[in-house]
C-alpha cells in the first residue's frame, strides 16, 4: 500500500531498526517506545485492521505468535516476561492502518491498560 507507513519500512523506504525479518514478517523497534523495550512485529502483507483478517491468515497470525516467542528468547526477556497488545479501530487509538503486534518488555509492568 503506497501510502502505508510500515510498507514503506518492510520496503526499506523509510529506516528502521529491525530485529527480526524473514519472507512474511518484520519486526522492528517502536520509534517512540512506551517501555525499554518496545517492538513492533508486523505482516508484510497489508491488513488494515484485525477486523480485515480472513481465515487464509490464519496461518500468518500463527507464525507471527511463534516469531513474537522466538524474539524474546532471542532479546533476553523470555523469562521475565513482555505484554502484547493489537489495538484495533478508532476506540483503539489504531494509529496506522497495518495491523501491528506491540511486544513490551525490559520492565515490571503496572496494572492492565483496559482504559
Ligand atoms: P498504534 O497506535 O497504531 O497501535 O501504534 C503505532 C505505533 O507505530 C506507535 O507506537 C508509533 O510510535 C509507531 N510508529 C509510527 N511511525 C513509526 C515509524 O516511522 N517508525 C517506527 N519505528 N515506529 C513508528
Ligand atoms: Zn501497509
Amino acid at each position: 500500500m503506497e501510502d502505508c507507513i510500515f510498507c514503506k519500512i518492510i520496503k526499506g523506504e523509510i529506516p528502521s531498526e529491525k530485529v527480526w525479518e524473514d519472507d512474511n514478517i518484520l519486526a522492528f523497534k517502536d520509534i517512540n517506545p512506551a517501555a525499554p523495550i518496545h517492538i513492533l512485529v508486523i505482516p508484510k502483507k497489508h491488513i488494515p485492521t484485525l477486523m480485515d483478517l480472513k481465515p487464509e491468515d490464519n496461518e500468518l497470525i500463527s507464525k507471527i505468535m511463534q516469531t513474537i516467542k522466538q524474539i524474546a528468547k532471542e532479546q533476553g526477556f523470555a523469562e521475565n516476561g513482555f505484554r502484547l497488545i493489537a489495538n484495533c479501530g478508532p476506540d483503539s487509538g489504531q494509529e496506522v492502518m497495518h495491523i501491528h503486534f506491540h511486544v513490551l518488555a525490559g520492565k515490571k509492568m503496572g496494572p492492565k491498560m483496559i482504559g
